[in-house]
């Protein structure tokens, strides 16, 4: 707790009370922590590659640079840990843009059509490339869904590029309907699955099943914590059920624009 004093004074500067004003700065405390330790994680990722990068530069510098073979292999190191450095940053990038933005609220009934013919360019050709079937079922008939598109396809990207990512073979789908006065969404993947003990984990920023194995397909570990936040931010909810070696599910609610889950942040009507 803060407490202030002031003092209330008569004339001649003499005391005639106080106001005391008492402050919980629990979740202020609390929000300093997270943030000390976000800014601990980010500089931990940021300094991973930039060592490795720093160290291949020096060694190029100091000679390898004439042997071919060497060059040809420490190049494409730094090439690959410069398109890490500079995913990271893009994603942290989009953090901030979301910790900085109310969640807006638009018109029109196919909002989450539209998102995924956005990022369809992106996962379309993932899909097949790896020869995994991509189902999409989004009814015309649902209710408006009280997010704004590009945070809406930012959820569909990150949740359907990881499905594709931890499948080896067979379906990843989408589908969309309306349940509990809610928007629902299910990312479903027949994929590598997720351990029942990191289950509560996964949505945390920075945290891998397996890391070395996320590195390897370029993952940050910051993808899923950014859809909860936004996702949360909109007044939704999103948890995930996995079996390890089958798949998993994760499962959006979002609220509409009329009922269903209620939205502080959301503008009221005006008539
Ligand atoms: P990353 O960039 O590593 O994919 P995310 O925040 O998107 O980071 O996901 C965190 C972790 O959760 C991943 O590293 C992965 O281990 C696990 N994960 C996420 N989605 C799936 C999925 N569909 N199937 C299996 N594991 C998943």
């Amino acid at each position: 707790i803060r407490v202030q004093v002031n003092p209330i004074l008569e004339e001649k500067d003499r005391s005639q009370g106080a106001v005391i004003v008492c402050y919980d700065i629990t979740e202020l405390r609390r929000l300093e922590q997270l943030r000390t330790e976000f800014v601990g994680n980010v500089s931990h990722e940021l300094r991973t590659p930039l060592t490795s990068i720093k160290g291949f530069v020096e060694t190029l510098l100091d000679g390898a640079a004439e042997v071919p073979d060497l060059r040809e292999r420490f190049l494409n190191i730094i090439h690959k840990e410069t398109l890490r450095l500079q995913r990271l940053v893009d994603e942290l990038l989009t953090l901030s843009r979301i910790e900085n933005q109310r969640p807006d609220v638009c018109n029109g009934r196919s909002r989450i059509q539209e998102a995924y013919e956005k990022i369809k360019p992106v996962i379309g050709p993932y899909a097949e490339a790896k020869s995994i079937e991509l189902e999409v079922v989004i009814p015309n008939t649902l209710p408006e869904v009280a997010m704004g598109i590009d945070l809406l396809s930012q959820v569909l990207l990150n949740l359907m590029e990881n499905a594709v990512k931890y499948t080896a073979k067979g379906r990843v789908w989408l589908h969309a309907s309306y349940v509990n006065q809610s928007i629902r969404l299910e990312f479903g993947d027949t994929g590598c699955g997720i351990p029942q003990e990191d289950l509560p984990r996964v949505f945390e920023r920075f945290y891998r099943v397996d890391k070395a194995r996320s590195r390897e397909q370029g993952g940050t570990g910051l993808g899923l914590s950014i859809v909860k936040h936004i996702v949360e931010g909109a007044g939704g909810k999103i948890w995930v059920t996995s079996k390890l070696g089958s798949g998993s599910l994760f499962i959006c609610e979002l609220p509409t624009r009329n009922g269903g889950i209620t939205n502080e942040e959301e503008p009221k009507d005006t008539n």
